[in-house]
């Protein structure tokens, strides 16, 4: 079940609640945007809303914003960043690209963070 976050009505389907945003004049970006507004973590601009998943799993808008945030952020808090994405990833086993990004991310392991935050990004944008 997903409720509408602007009347409280309830739907079975994504779907089925994108369709009735049109009652509230909404488009589904507008609707996202703002009922659950996500910011870039390194230049503080809301996320730009391609699709549900690809909203909800952004945390940057580019793949130049998320290097500069890795240079710019202290250490641990990158390091626990990558960790948790890490986390994530394996929790969403049916993602197309998994076992493929698996094996990259496996062996980013062994180098630096940086690199291995750039493969998820690629991973978690296609
Ligand atoms: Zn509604």
């Amino acid at each position: 079940m997903v409720k509408c976050k602007v009347c409280g009505k309830e739907f079975e389907s994504d779907r089925q609640l994108h369709a009735h945003l049109k009652a509230h004049k909404m488009r589904v970006i507008e609707y996202y945007q703002s009922q659950y507004p996500r910011y870039d973590k390194f230049d503080n601009t809301i996320i730009k809303f391609k699709s549900k998943d690809q909203y909800f799993a952004s945390d940057f808008n580019t793949r130049t914003n998320l290097k500069k945030w890795i240079k710019s952020a202290p250490k641990d808090e990158v390091k626990e960043y990558c960790e948790n994405l890490l986390i994530d990833r394996k929790n969403k086993k049916n993602m197309p690209k998994y076992f493929l990004f698996s094996l990259v991310g496996q062996w980013a392991l062994f180098t630096r963070f940086g690199f291995m935050c750039w493969c998820h990004f690629n991973e978690v944008t296609v």
